[in-house]
């Protein structure tokens, strides 16, 4: 997985899921070389990582 921010490479650390408005959802901790930090659903983080 490569950092929303700089597009490097980042560990994804599966956190789980939790329940929001449309069931349950992936959530995953990002942490990329450079120190960024993201946290969320898999799916958000995903959707940034495209639109980047
Ligand atoms: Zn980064």
């Amino acid at each position: 997985m490569d950092c929303p921010e700089c597009g490097l490479p980042a560990t994804a650390r599966n956190e789980g899921r939790a329940w929001s408005t449309g069931g349950p959802v992936e959530h995953v901790r990002l942490h990329c070389v450079l120190g960024h930090r993201f946290f969320g659903p898999a799916t958000t983080l995903l959707r940034r990582l495209r639109a980047a």
